[in-house]
């Protein structure tokens, strides 16, 4: 074992207690008469990294809750790493189905239970103990390394890109590590390749003036609800491709060794099945449904509605209807793009005797894909196969973190996942919890993580 490790099994203790002490600050950054939390949070980790031997450690004010900057710049020739995490945390109703308060953390059964425990207080204090560790006991760190907490991720980050942008130099780095993220299990490492974009809009069909007598005017003129159910049928084939024209034209297609790393992920369709109570799977042809999930775009109604809703009849015709869409992107898709295709869609397929028009909501967002052999990556699988004794899988998510994106957008920076959270650990829920075993793999994983980062070639992206 080497001295830095000997130095975390001492100080483990003492880690605990600091963890504890991290998750007594109730820094939710949703509820207004908690914003006073978020600033103490950001205190309290500003400290801490002042006492792990972290320089020019600040709190940044950003319009909104604040950003933790701090770095330790001094290893010449070597990569630059910027370790990224958040402070603030999710509300704790419904409270009264805790164990115990949710701020009051409670160690048991190897786990600690507290609000933010996994998301992310947990995981973002592991790379502060783990340089302070090197510092403490080799006096440098094998490369150069940046930190930016934020106290708004629980929000969605709202005032970030514009930090970011106004902070490029300060946070120019050569690879984001990010510990906010999961494992895919106890026992099983992953890499997270890719997340997939979001964009949705809303369809609006208009027929006549007013609402019309089903009885009188049925039949004479085209129906708002018939012109929308024409159109959202236009959208896909019976099978699931979507038919929306340009849809697929930039998605980059997977090869062979995408679809072997997937399709080695341990997945039973029959249990998906089950689980979801469906009769039967569906999908795009051509593809498993752990790929649709992962690495193929979608187009999904979110919502329909129009006429009457009520119990009984009335016997109306609606002089207009709506529809919620909402797409999943993968890359190179952008949200401005399938907008447009959308919307040409709508407007070629738009029955006569109707008017639709098309809107784009406020939920958009990029994909974002690292390359599979990034070194970043690469050091990574080392650092996981050594710490877990397996090779990591390769996975994707279905869903949008944002935050990977606005760093490779503003800061030209690829971000490794690199967390040590397991998505059963109640993240957003009751009774959140840490396993204390994933605290201490971590330590020892950023650690080894930042010694092996030193023999990759500095690379900008
Ligand atoms: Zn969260």
């Amino acid at each position: 074992m080497s001295v830095w490790m000997n130095f975390l099994a001492q100080m483990r203790h003492q880690h605990l207690d600091e963890l504890c002490e991290f998750l007594r600050i109730p820094s939710i950054s949703s509820l207004p008469e908690h914003a006073d939390a978020v600033d103490e949070a950001a205190q309290w980790v500003a400290s801490r990294m002042r006492l792990a031997g972290i320089e020019g450690v600040r709190v940044l004010a950003t319009g909104g809750h604040p950003v933790v900057y701090g770095e330790h710049t001094h290893a010449t020739d070597c990569p630059t790493v910027l370790i990224y995490g958040h402070f603030d945390t999710q509300p704790v109703d419904p409270v009264d189905r805790w164990e115990q308060p949710p701020f009051e953390p409670l160690i048991k059964n190897q786990r600690i239970y507290a609000r933010g425990a996994s998301d992310n207080k947990g995981p973002m204090l592991i790379p502060i103990l783990a340089v302070e560790a090197l510092l403490k006991t080799e006096g440098a760190l094998p490369v150069n390394v940046k930190f930016l907490f934020e106290g708004q991720e629980e929000i969605g980050s709202p005032q970030i890109p514009k930090f970011l942008d106004a902070h490029r130099d300060m946070l120019s780095c050569d690879l984001v590590v990010s510990a906010d993220g999961v494992q895919w299990a106890a026992d099983q490492p992953a890499i997270y390749l890719g997340f997939k974009g979001i964009c949705a809009l809303q369809i609006d069909v208009r027929g006549p003036d007013n609402d019309l007598h089903s009885g009188i005017f049925g039949g004479t003129v085209q129906n708002p609800l018939y012109a929308l159910a024409h159109l959202i049928n236009s959208m896909r084939d019976p099978h699931g491709r979507i038919c929306v024209e340009g849809f697929y034209d930039d998605v980059r297609p997977l090869n062979e060794w995408d679809r072997q790393q997937i399709n080695a992920v341990p997945f039973d369709e029959q249990t998906y099945q089950t689980r979801l109570g469906v009769t039967t799977l569906f999908g795009e042809p051509g593809f498993t449904t752990l790929e649709r999930a992962w690495a193929r775009p979608t187009l999904e109604v979110v919502g329909i509605w129009g006429g009457f809703q009520d119990e009984g009849i009335k016997a109306v015709m609606p002089a207009e209807a709506h529809a919620k869409v909402s797409c999943r992107l993968v890359a190179s898709q952008t949200p401005l793009d399938i907008t447009q295709a959308i919307t040409r869609h709508v407007l070629r397929h738009t029955p006569p005797g109707v008017v639709a028009t098309v809107r784009s909501l406020d939920s958009h967002a990029l994909p974002y894909a690292i390359p599979t052999d990034h070194p970043g990556n690469q050091v990574a699988h080392a650092v996981l196969k050594e710490v877990y004794g397996k090779d990591p899988y390769y996975v994707r998510l279905g869903g949008t973190l944002p935050i990977c994106e606005m760093f490779l957008d503003k800061l030209s920076a690829y971000t490794v996942m690199f967390a040590f959270g397991l998505d059963d650990e109640c993240i957003h829920a009751p009774n959140e919890f840490f396993r204390l075993q994933s605290f201490e793999r971590g330590l020892r994983a950023y650690g080894l993580f930042l010694e092996k980062l030193a023999t990759y070639p500095q690379r900008k992206q």
